[in-house]
C-alpha cells in the first residue's frame, strides 16, 4: 500500500438539506481519508452564477493512500451518490467536493488540477482552510494566513464550530 497523503478537500452545497448532505459527505469520505477533522461551518454568497441560493461550505483534511486520480474517482462516486447532477458551471449543486490539495503535488491534467485553480481568491475556500491549517505553505510557497488577509469576508458567516459534522441537530 502506498504511504498516506495529506490532503484538504472544499466541501459545498446549496440545494436541499445542505447540512444533512454534507454531514453525509463527511462519512462517506472516511472511508477513503483516515483521520478527517473538518473546518467550522459557513455560508457564503453563490459565486459566477450569483442568482442561486446560498452555499454552506466547509474543508476536510485527513490522509489518503488513494492516488489522485483515484481519489477524484471516490469523490465523484460520493457527489453522484448524494444526488449530484452536473448541469450548469457554477450553477446550484447539492454537494460539490473538490480536491484543494493533494501533499504538495502540482498536477495539471484533464480531469484534475491540484491545487485547485480558485482556492487562493475565494474566501468560502481560504477561512475553513485557516481553520484547520492556518500556517500550511502552498506549493507555490504562499502562506494560507497571509492569503485570507487577501479576500474580502463580507459575504462570508461562520454557523457553526466544527462540531457541525457530528451533530444529527
Ligand atoms: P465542479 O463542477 O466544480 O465539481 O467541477 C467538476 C469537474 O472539475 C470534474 O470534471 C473534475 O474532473 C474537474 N476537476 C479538475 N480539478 C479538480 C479538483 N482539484 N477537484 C475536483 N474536481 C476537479
Amino acid at each position: 500500500m502506498s504511504p498516506a497523503v495529506r490532503v484538504f478537500l472544499g466541501l459545498g452545497a446549496n440545494l436541499g438539506d445542505r447540512r444533512a448532505t454534507l454531514r453525509a459527505a463527511v462519512l462517506r469520505l472516511r472511508e477513503v481519508v483516515t483521520d478527517l477533522r473538518v473546518s467550522s461551518l459557513y455560508e457564503s454568497k453563490a459565486w459566477g452564477v450569483t442568482d442561486q441560493p446560498p452555499f454552506l461550505n466547509a474543508v476536510a483534511r485527513g490522509e489518503t493512500a488513494l492516488t489522485p486520480l483515484a481519489l477524484l474517482d471516490a469523490i465523484q462516486e460520493i457527489e453522484h451518490d448524494l444526488g449530484r447532477v452536473r448541469k450548469q458551471h457554477w450553477g446550484p449543486r447539492v454537494i460539490d467536493i473538490d480536491i484543494l490539495l493533494y501533499g504538495t503535488e502540482r498536477i495539471d491534467q484533464p480531469r484534475l488540477v491540484v491545487p485547485h485553480p480558485y482556492m487562493t481568491q475565494r474566501s468560502f475556500v481560504l477561512r475553513p482552510l485557516a481553520d484547520l491549517a492556518a500556517g500550511l505553505t502552498l506549493p507555490d510557497g504562499s502562506l494560507v494566513g497571509e492569503l485570507l488577509t487577501t479576500v474580502a469576508q463580507d459575504d462570508l458567516r461562520r454557523i457553526a464550530g466544527p462540531q457541525w459534522a457530528d451533530r444529527t441537530d
